[in-house]
């Protein structure tokens, strides 16, 4: 570390994201991306809007925001746009977790939480999930703190129903709820339709996961305009051209193909349950994910021997070194032939164990 570096920050635990490989091509089931490109439209959309790029993109994004407030029936001043949702929830760290009050979330969840309530020197508490993975909702309702909920959470994938979410935004007016939808597209209920009746919620959702675009970076939030007035008064406060107009045109055609994405989702759900039970057939424990991706562990594999012996065969998974989940790995679900493989290389490995014991 240099002596430059601010001490605020030098404790600071970087989030590690997964591993981008790129010496070898792995069939790649470790950052929950999509199997399925964008369609071709959208490239299109993309190579026409190069030509501006000499131009600033526009940083109240409009055309985006109308669409999706049209696409999901609010309006645009409830519709909030940026780099990717990330980007989005050190926003909401910044702008409502009170130095006085702090952030409450789950013990195992997204790791950005804890690495964003760090990075702005602010308290937080983990709520532990119950032994079968799910949310301690009473814990929950009796916080203080402003809560941070993934849901479906990652990496369980386990999701919450909209009426025990609608508890705790009901339970204290004065607490703000984020609920962090990145996966709900897959099979979870959204608690979008929660803003007509609650000013004390955000919704997050992305394009990373079920739109195909992770490359191009774009999320985006509902809340009452006043709390998407605060956010924009942070974003403007950093970078108003956050995001970039390639990725705004890609995001602008892709809402025009939600029938393309919603088959794609649908697909994501079959091949998930199909390999959910190839797994359990197999002998692993595996949680009811409404995700696009699986948490499974085996009796008789270590988490850590089957991330390394899926590796060495050519298959990414993702590995988390968090004892409590150290015997799971998460699987990304991807194309049916990629989980075909997925299935038969983990046969293979179970097998040569067993041989070997
Ligand atoms: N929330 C959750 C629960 C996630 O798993 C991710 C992806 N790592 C994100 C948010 C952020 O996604 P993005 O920044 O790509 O929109």
């Amino acid at each position: 570390m240099s002596r430059f570096f601010s001490s605020r920050y030098r404790d600071l635990e970087a989030y590690v994201p997964g591993e981008q490989p790129k010496e070898m091509r792995y069939i790649k089931l470790n950052t929950n991306e999509s199997p399925f490109p964008p369609p071709a439209s959208v490239c299109e959309a993309v190579a026409a809007e190069a030509l501006k790029l000499p131009l600033y993109p526009d940083p109240e994004c409009t055309e985006l925001r109308e669409s999706l407030a049209a696409l999901y029936g609010v309006s645009k001043e409830e519709t909030f746009v940026t780099n990717g949702s990330d980007d989005i929830l050190n926003f909401a760290f910044m702008a409502f977790v009170e130095p006085s009050v702090g952030a409450a979330f789950a013990d195992i969840t997204y790791g950005f939480y804890e690495v964003f309530a760090e990075l702005h020197h602010l308290p937080y508490r983990k709520i532990p999930l119950l032994d079968d993975f799910s949310l301690d909702l009473d814990a929950f309702k009796k916080a203080n703190e402003v809560l941070f909920i993934a849901n479906p959470n990652a990496p369980t994938g386990i999701a919450l129903s909209v009426a025990k979410i609608e508890e705790l935004i009901a339970d204290k007016p004065d607490r703000m709820v984020v609920i962090d939808e990145a996966y709900v597209e897959f099979g979870a209920e959204s608690c979008l339709q929660l803003l007509k009746k609650y000013d004390n919620l955000l919704v997050v959702r992305t394009f990373s996961k079920s739109r195909s675009l992770a490359g191009g970076r774009l999320g985006y939030a509902f809340g009452r305009p006043e709390i998407i007035a605060e956010l924009n008064t942070l974003k403007y406060s950093m970078n108003p051209y956050n995001v970039n107009r390639l990725t705004l045109a890609a995001g602008a055609e892709i809402l025009r193909l939600d029938g393309v994405i919603k088959e794609n989702c649908r697909q994501i759900q079959l091949i998930r349950e199909k390999t959910a039970k190839e797994l359990k057939d197999m002998g692993f424990f595996v949680t009811d994910s409404l995700a696009n991706f699986l948490f499974a562990r085996h009796p008789r594999l270590s988490g850590e021997e089957y991330y390394l012996e899926l590796k060495k065969r050519g298959i990414l998974v993702r590995h988390f070194s968090n004892p409590r989940i150290a015997e799971f790995n998460r699987i990304s679900i991807g194309s049916a032939e990629d989980m075909d493989s997925f299935c038969r290389i983990t046969r293979e490995i179970l097998k040569t164990k067993e041989n070997t014991l």
